[in-house]
């Protein structure tokens, strides 16, 4: 009872970019807007074509009509989502 250094799982950095997932929470499951990734570029999805395009991006919502704003940094230094 000596360390009270609370350790959690050491978590590992991808070796890959994952792609993040830009939701709007307006239901469950969340609508997929976009999948973005550390470089800054962000993918979107529509019917059978992907747009490959940098941020800062502006879309709305097809379900509840949100407008939501992504400006992702241009290094990795700071990486959260938008709400
Ligand atoms: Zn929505």
């Amino acid at each position: 009872m000596s360390s009270p250094t609370r350790r959690r799982t050491p978590q590992f950095s991808p070796p890959r970019e994952k792609p993040t997932r830009w939701e709007c929470h307006c239901q469950e499951p969340p609508v997929l807007l976009a999948t973005y990734d550390r470089s800054g570029r962000v993918n979107i999805k529509a019917r059978d074509r992907y747009w490959n395009v940098s941020s800062p991006v502006h879309t709305v919502c097809p379900k509840c009509g949100a407008e939501h704003f992504l400006d992702l940094p241009a290094d990795d230094a700071l990486f959260a989502p938008v709400p």
